[in-house]
């Protein structure tokens, strides 16, 4: 985004607009923090903002403020649909192309004629923003937005509201600072929003430990379904249908389960199944350590996307199927997997 562009976006923004804020389908931390974070923004300036999401999201996401303004498109399509037609600009955060909302909403996205502005981190951007804010390099969409909003010159509007929305998508997405997308720019923005007022320690414990022992049950239940191949540095773990009702599964529920195949020493490619009767599929998260692209690996065999290291996808198979596919699509990779790389 350059400086013409920034001063158009001023521009736009000098006078009260209708606004919505979309963030992707199952929004997670970023999404949600990021989609928050812009909304105080906005208000500050007495936008008619409203984040519009397209279901629903985890309830360890729930405290963030402003949470009970979040319109759910797919449950409330009679207030949503209007608020999009009356929409002048529309921000779609954390996602790159319009079916990452669903195909309900994205439908509705692809008819509106708001101006609408991208800010998003994940590969291959569709172009379909007039103003493109996109950049894999970005740890989170919320380090974006804070620097969306620091090129707007407003890094000192930023309170701790604001601060603690952003805060909570740079810790959930970097899987708290760690991951290598994580850099000293990342940890300034971090110090930042501490100084502004975000509870660091008191968001992770909202985040993080606030399990039900029944998640953590299901948690042993993946753990114990894992299984490695050790010669391909993989390994995998599924969830049926039956173990998730079995544990009384609510959505948010499996979130990082996939990192514990990833912690094996030694493992570089970790996958997790888990099995949705509801809507026939079983959803797919990868994860890889080093240069193995989970992103190639999903758009190649699963219908979807994502960062290098972390990707998701879908199998319109059964488990059975779905386990057999992968594994005997996994030794065409067999030398990127067995390769030694920065100490992997
Ligand atoms: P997760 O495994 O946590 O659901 O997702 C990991 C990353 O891959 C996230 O950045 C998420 O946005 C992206 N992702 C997850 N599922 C899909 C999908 O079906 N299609 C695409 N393109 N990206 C996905
Ligand atoms: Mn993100």
């Amino acid at each position: 985004m350059n400086k013409g562009q920034i001063s158009e976006i001023k521009a736009l923004l000098s006078t009260p607009k209708n606004i919505v804020i979309v963030p992707h389908r199952n929004p997670d931390g970023d999404a949600m923090g990021s989609t928050l974070g812009l909304y105080h923004y906005l208000k500050l300036y007495h936008h008619n903002a409203t984040i519009i999401a397209p279901n629903d999201y985890p309830d360890f996401l729930k405290w963030l403020p402003g949470d009970d303004t979040v319109l759910k498109f797919e449950a409330n399509p009679e207030e949503s649909h209007p608020l999009i037609e009356a929409a002048d600009l529309i921000f779609t955060l954390d996602f790159n192309a319009f079916h990452r909302a669903g195909h309900q909403m994205a439908e509705v996205l692809e008819k509106s004629e708001a101006i609408k502005i991208m800010i998003d981190h994940h590969q291959q951007p569709d172009d379909y923003a007039k103003y493109m804010y996109s950049d894999v390099k970005m740890s989170s969409t919320c380090e974006m937005v804070y620097n969306f909003i620091e090129m707007l010159g407003d890094v000192a509007k930023i309170n701790s509201t604001i601060a603690t929305c952003l805060y909570v998508g740079i810790m959930t997405d970097t899987g708290s600072f760690r991951f290598p997308a994580t850099t000293s720019r990342t940890h300034e923005v971090i110090g930042q929003l501490i100084e502004k007022g975000a509870e660091n320690s008191q968001i992770h414990n909202n985040i993080y430990d606030t399990n039900s022992y029944s998640r953590l049950q299901l948690l042993g239940r993946a753990m114990q379904n894992l299984k490695v191949i050790p010669e391909l540095r993989t390994a995998y773990m599924t969830l049926s249908q039956a173990e998730l009702d079995e544990f009384n599964f609510k959505k948010g529920d499996t979130e990082g389960f996939v990192n514990y195949a990833l912690s094996l020493k030694g493992i570089i490619f970790a996958a997790i199944f888990i099995e949705n009767k509801q809507d026939s599929i079983i959803k797919i998260s990868l994860r890889s350590k080093g240069e193995f692209s989970v992103n190639e690996f999903s758009r190649a065999h699963f219908h979807g996307g994502g960062h290098t290291n972390a990707a998701g996808g879908r199998s319109d198979d059964d488990m059975p199927t779905t386990i057999n596919n992968f594994i005997s699509i996994l030794p065409q990779y067999k030398q990127e997997l067995s390769h030694t790389q920065n100490g992997l």
